[in-house]
């Protein structure tokens, strides 16, 4: 028996065999087969021959309110900027699946903000801290603590990586100047 990426699985379910795959994520080895911890939906890494579950009512308790997460502004919507969150800081175990967070207008700066787009721009690379998890593509983050914010942006124009310069950013290669939510811990 074996699974495939997008397989709904209950706990004990057989996944697939030690011989093939590294029980990542949720699941469990047992005489040399890999079977899922909880009921939820299978992710294969074909690439470095992991199997994992991603669950489905609960969300992975290492993502959970006042973890520091970082990832990368996906859209920039009126209201809300989307982030992939790609890791929890300060772990060196990377998540393997990405989810989805938000952070709402009013959670970017301590201040008023206007514009979303003065805070946060599409490929930007920010800290942000976890204030509620709702699902695995709905979780709530805010930036308005001064440690939290971009750590990275990207040039609207040419999409080069901008040097902080005071309270903005500036493009080493076009000279463009942006304004951003930034970290003290932008490293540019
Ligand atoms: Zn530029």
């Amino acid at each position: 028996m074996k699974t495939k990426s997008g397989d709904f699985v209950l706990p004990g379910d057989i996944l697939g065999v030690s011989e093939e795959f590294v029980p990542s994520e949720w699941t469990y080895e047992e005489e040399g087969r890999i079977r899922s911890l909880v009921v939820g939906v299978v992710s294969v890494d074909n690439k470095n021959k992991k199997i994992a579950v991603i669950p489905k009512t609960s969300s992975p308790s290492i993502l959970k309110k006042d973890v520091v997460v970082l990832g990368r502004i996906t859209e920039v919507r009126g209201q809300r900027a989307l982030v992939e969150i790609e890791k929890v800081k300060d772990s060196n175990r990377s998540l393997t699946t990405s989810y989805v967070g938000g952070i709402h207008i009013s959670q970017a700066e301590r201040g008023y903000v206007s514009r979303l787009t003065d805070e946060f721009r599409i490929g930007d690379i920010v800290e942000a801290k976890v204030t509620k998890v709702i699902g695995l593509d709905n979780i709530d983050l805010k930036t308005s603590e001064k440690e939290l914010g971009v750590i990275k942006a990207m040039c609207t124009k040419c999409r080069h990586v901008m040097k902080k310069s005071k309270n903005e950013v500036i493009c080493t290669n076009c000279g463009n100047k942006e304004s951003r939510k930034l970290s003290v811990n932008y490293e540019g």
